[in-house]
């Protein structure tokens, strides 16, 4: 298994804000500061404004954190930076509980920051799952308040799953078989996890559209909303007398670690944000053989990601949106005739 850094390797990486900003100009401009707007390559760090560089030939000022999800951050960059390590790396990801207490921030600002890289998490561009995959059903409880210390008030969620069956001995992807014949030595590989309304049809069919490349082997149980999808090979094993985790072993496998996951580190889901506690478990699943790069893939998916609001995130309106706003005139530096704002 990779190897991933420690947590005195983490602090001996980034003991600082500098070191921090250090790697993402590295990511930013490899071969030097590059000016988007007129192409120079000379530029200075402002003393006055936070990581923000400024053309020589032109005026533009670029912050390094722009197009991030640290973008306007009020919270020091090594928090990001440990947030997005304890959460990539740590096998269970931690709550916002935990992450406001090892930090020594306020539990509003560790929920938020979990929230946004949880949605940083999920690389728009990420490719279907294909060859021969497990596809199931599952129920989650989830809680109805918001007190870890008081019994789990439940209801019940549906989460549909899907993961792919994989070769033992090559790693690769499993060579599909004749109907119903046994998959045997076999890895799991990508998973991924969606709430779905009800276990109708339409709700399963989109979810594998979505989520599974046409042409796959889709390996189910004998539920009657499977069948009917064009595209695939759909391959139902009907339980009967057998357990059902002998057929789909490894989407159960799935289930069981998020259930667990889910009751352990967060005492119960919430309902609302449930959807991005899926995608942080689908995450680390997926990257399990190699942790040590997910913290880099956070920050590096990040980059693809408009920067999100609390009010994105909560689904709430901002009560301030639409109100006129006051703001004072940004202060005109003296060298700068035109400074552009990043
Ligand atoms: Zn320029």
């Amino acid at each position: 298994m990779a190897k991933q850094l420690s947590v005195l390797e983490f602090q001996a990486w980034f003991p600082d804000e500098d070191a921090c900003i250090r790697l993402l100009l590295e990511r930013r401009w490899p071969d030097g500061f590059l000016c988007p707007k007129c192409g120079g390559r000379d530029g200075d760090m402002l003393k006055s404004r936070a990581y923000t560089y400024e053309c020589r030939s032109c005026g533009r000022q670029t912050s390094v954190t722009s197009g991030t999800i640290m973008h306007r951050t009020k919270l020091p960059l090594r928090v990001w930076f440990w947030a997005a390590h304890l959460m990539a790396t740590h096998s269970n990801g931690m709550s916002a509980r935990q992450l406001a207490g090892q930090m020594g921030i306020a539990y509003s600002s560790a929920w938020l920051l979990e929230q946004k890289l949880r949605h940083a998490m999920v690389n728009p561009n990420r490719d279907p799952l294909e060859g021969v995959v497990e596809v199931d059903q599952a129920e989650m409880p989830f809680r109805t308040n918001d007190d870890p210390d008081t019994p789990l008030k439940t209801g019940k969620i549906m989460v549909i799953g899907a993961v792919e069956v994989r070769d033992r001995t090559t790693g690769k992807a499993q060579k599909p078989k004749a109907f119903g014949a046994k998959y045997v030595d076999t890895l799991s590989g990508r998973c991924r996890l969606a709430v779905i309304p009800s276990n109708e049809a339409v709700h399963i069919h989109s979810f594998i559209q979505t989520n599974i490349a046409r042409g796959s082997t889709l390996v189910t149980d004998g539920h009657a909303s499977y069948p009917g999808l064009d595209g695939y090979r759909h391959d139902p094993r009907v339980v009967g007398n057998m357990a059902a985790h002998v057929p789909l072993k490894w989407i159960h496998r799935v289930f069981a670690l998020m259930k667990r996951w889910g009751l352990g580190t967060y005492h119960g889901f919430r309902p609302e944000h449930i959807d991005a506690y899926l995608n942080e478990f689908a995450f680390r699943y997926n990257r399990r053989f190699y942790r040590h790069v997910s913290f880099e893939t956070i920050l590096g998916i990040a980059a693809d990601h408009a920067p999100l609001s609390y009010w994105d995130i909560t689904g709430r309106d901002n009560p301030r949106k639409g109100r006129a706003v006051t703001r004072r005139n940004p202060q005109k530096r003296r060298t700068v005739e035109k400074a552009g704002d990043d």
